[in-house]
């Protein structure tokens, strides 16, 4: 497909914005209670509640034509919205957050494929973590920005895309943001509820309103590119706290902040332990050494409780023997084994997720 040579490009943008780019954007007249703002050399600022708008001005800095597009532009960028503190919450709400957050610009006529890769995507990224999810389509709400006309071919684009993605969907007509139709997308954890992650929105109004433009085959032509609103996770900090809550704590290898720890069994293994620490480490994987003097059975209790994916004990029979005692998480049974096969099985563990 020709349209993929430009795939997806990740960019930085800045935190903080004069105000008069919140003005275009119309955060200022609707959201600005939920920003940050202040002053520099006597002109107002605001951080970034959301990325679009400086994505549209990266779009905007010089003249496009319609081979650039779809453009796409990824941003991990910083968000800060001004919650009431009453309202912030754990990692589920909060000041601060970071979002797997693009916008496409693309034709009307590329929205179909452009919202198919993006359904491709949701599936890849949820079934690496076994979340199940649900897909509805709200369509133009009473109050709308736009014509019918357009709206009417982006919602058969929307539709044209779910078809294809051949998993069962409903639609809530009527319920579309004004500026355009979404997918919404609600997922759900082992225990079954469901969480509004992912987001999927056409929109026709932010294009609008910094003024668009591209130039067409016949160059005189300018034509107004449809901006898609996409995250995958939604926000990251938010995400981890559904992960941990789905996986109960019991991190898998892959994404675990604690892969493996070393307890020796007393002082004299504590030189090997540091070794065994240093060849895990340089493999690539993250490792603690349990360098206390306490007795070993609390050492393991206490690894377990921490939830380690791999305890491994390390005693003078080991280090003479260039092993370890390797203890999996949640399983009684443990077995000795060079630095080789464990390496190997952590290897293993890595690629079962691919
Ligand atoms: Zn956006």
């Amino acid at each position: 497909m020709k349209s993929d040579l430009s795939l997806l490009c990740q960019v930085l943008s800045p935190n903080m914005y004069n105000m008069q780019l919140w003005e275009t954007s119309g955060h200022a007249g609707h959201y600005k209670e939920n920003m940050f703002t202040f002053q520099v050399e006597n002109q107002e600022f605001g951080l970034k509640p959301m990325n679009c708008p400086g994505h549209c001005l990266m779009f905007d800095y010089r003249v496009r034509s319609y081979r650039e597009l779809p453009l796409r532009l990824a941003d991990f960028g910083v968000l800060h919205r001004n919650e009431a503190s009453g309202a912030l919450t754990g990692l589920t709400r909060v000041r601060r957050f970071q979002q797997d957050d693009a916008h496409i610009f693309c034709r009307e006529f590329q929205v179909k494929d452009e919202v198919k890769r993006v359904l491709d995507f949701i599936q890849y990224a949820y079934d690496i973590f076994g979340f199940t999810f649900e897909l509805e389509l709200s369509t133009r709400p009473e109050k709308h920005l736009g014509d019918v006309e357009t709206w009417d071919k982006a919602e058969t684009a929307l539709k044209e895309a779910l078809d294809d993605f051949k998993r069962p969907w409903k639609i809530n007509e009527g319920d579309g943001a004004f500026y355009g139709p979404k997918i919404d997308i609600g997922v759900f954890d082992a225990f079954k509820r469901k969480y509004q992650c992912a987001t999927l929105q056409l929109d026709f109004q932010l294009p609008q309103k910094f003024n668009l433009s591209y130039s067409a085959e016949d160059e005189a032509k300018r034509e107004r590119p449809v901006m898609i609103h996409r995250a995958i996770l939604g926000s990251v900090e938010r995400m981890l706290a559904i992960l941990l809550e789905h996986y109960k704590g019991k991190w898998p290898f892959w994404l675990s902040p604690r892969q493996a720890i070393v307890c020796p069994v007393s002082d004299k293994s504590l030189a090997y332990a540091v070794q065994v620490k240093d060849q895990i480490h340089q493999a690539g994987y993250y490792v603690d050494v349990d360098g206390t003097d306490r007795k070993i059975q609390k050492k393991v209790r206490e690894a377990q409780l921490a939830q380690y994916n791999y305890i491994l004990v390390v005693g003078e029979a080991e280090a003479s023997s260039g092993q370890v005692s390797l203890r999996v998480r949640d399983q009684d049974k443990h077995e000795v084994v060079t630095i080789e096969a464990l390496l190997n099985k952590f290897k293993g563990d890595v690629e079962a997720f691919r």
